[in-house]
């Protein structure tokens, strides 16, 4: 079969739906495919969205894939010292994936794009040396989808991009393994109404530990270490959940994942293919978090593929990559200098540093103002900061 489109995306995690919603509600023709049979099944995530999301994106606010709503964070060193950062207003939502991506493709979908789950992109089109469309399979049969403009919305996976000739190569050391359950918890103190994360050189080599409260005793409770530890996630995981007397005879759920954490992709087009979200690395490095930043490129980038098709000028895609790395790429260079630094804590700077922390401005810290964050730990006697992590420290503020 063949079929010919303005656009055809490939992925409908997060970046896809919005870019395709975007595209669609501006009169083009859109095909968002998903190699799923049910988009949004399995999830792999933790679940966990800021709320400001929901307007900056143009998301309503649907009962249906919002498990629980948050109001804050608890932060716990090695030692156990805990930071609380607890607001008075909703800071943010536990989310039912499964739920969630499958109403981002149903507003793409009512915006008028078309959506075919169960189709897995195989491959480019190449006529005439260009790029002219995906390949793909539809339940278990071929199809040729034509195209003027390719997405790769691929995740941390992504073929498309490396099949466009990008670079999209991954050292394991720039990816975090990520292991979670989501669980039932008994015998465990938790407040469900805010995120708790674990830190430790012993407990998440790199990461955290997180419980995501989905109900009063049911959680996401999962760990992201980095790729290369000879250990792996689970072992680390479970380790915690040990040492904590939590039984794991409740699961109700496994997921393993990759989150790139190391760097962004400097290419984010390449002729007529776009690479938006995980497939493009754009997750925050410091917690891994990456639904808002595959919103917001996809928001840029629909923006541009809009103007290129418009102006019948594919050039103007590359508006894209310039605005993406102005904006949010140096704002994720920064932390990512950040969580450069802060991975190379030990045990007793991270208890300090989250004692120092307590004494900070909570807002601040919350709204990922990492001035204040070190503001506070340089000030405090038992952080020694060496020359070469000040030297970064400067560079990143
Ligand atoms: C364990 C874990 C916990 C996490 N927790 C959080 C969290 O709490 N909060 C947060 O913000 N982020 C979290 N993340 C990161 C977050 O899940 C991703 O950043 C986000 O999903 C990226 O969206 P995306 O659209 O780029 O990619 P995805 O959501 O990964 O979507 C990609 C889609 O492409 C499809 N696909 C792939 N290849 C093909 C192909 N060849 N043909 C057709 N379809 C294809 C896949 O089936 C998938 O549906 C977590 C990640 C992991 C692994």
């Amino acid at each position: 079969m063949e079929l010919h489109y303005d656009v055809v995306v490939v992925g409908a995690g997060i970046a896809g739906p919005i870019l395709s919603r975007n595209l669609a509600k501006k009169g083009y023709s859109v095909l968002m495919i998903d190699k799923k049979a049910e988009i949004g099944t399995p999830k792999r995530c933790g679940e966990g969205l800021g709320i400001e999301a929901f307007k900056k994106y143009d998301i309503p606010l649907d009962r249906r894939f919002i498990n629980r709503e948050i109001y804050g964070a608890a932060i716990y060193s090695p030692s156990g010292y805990r930071l609380e950062i607890r607001y008075d207003r909703v800071a943010g939502v536990i989310l039912e994936r499964k739920i969630f991506d499958k109403m981002l493709a149903y507003y793409a979908a009512k915006a008028g794009a078309d959506v075919m789950a169960k189709t897995e992109a195989v491959g480019l089109i190449r006529k005439e040396g260009k790029i002219a469309g995906v390949k793909a399979k539809h339940e278990g049969e071929p199809l040729e989808i034509y195209a003027d403009v390719i997405v790769a919305a691929d995740g941390v996976e992504s073929r498309v991009a490396r099949w466009a000739g990008i670079n999209s190569f991954l050292p394991p050391h720039e990816i975090d393994s990520a292991y979670e359950y989501e669980m039932i918890i008994e015998n465990f103190e938790f407040d469900p109404d805010l995120i708790h994360l674990y830190f430790g050189n012993n407990i998440a080599p790199r990461g955290y530990v997180w419980i995501f409260p989905k109900d009063e005793d049911r959680a996401n409770v999962g760990i992201g270490i980095n790729g290369d530890n000879p250990k792996t996630a689970k072992y680390y995981l479970e380790k915690w959940l040990k040492e904590n007397n939590i039984k794991g005879t409740k699961i109700l759920e496994v997921n393993v994942g990759g989150v790139p954490v190391g760097g962004f992709l400097k290419e984010l087009v390449k002729d007529n293919v776009v690479v938006v979200g995980d497939a493009a690395r754009q997750v925050n490095p410091m917690h891994g978090g990456g639904m808002a930043e595959a919103m917001e490129a996809a928001t840029i980038a629909s923006k541009w593929i809009d103007k290129a098709l418009s102006e019948e000028n594919l050039e103007l895609l590359k508006g894209y990559t310039e605005e993406w790395w102005a904006g949010e790429g140096q704002k994720l260079l920064r932390i990512l200098k950040v969580r450069q630094i802060s991975e190379k804590l030990s045990d007793d700077e991270l208890d300090a540093a989250v004692q120092a922390l307590s004494g900070a401005d909570a807002e601040k810290i919350a709204a990922g103002d990492y001035k204040e964050v070190f503001k506070a730990l340089i000030k405090h006697p038992r952080i020694l900061l060496k020359p070469k992590m000040l030297k970064l420290l400067k560079e990143a503020l």
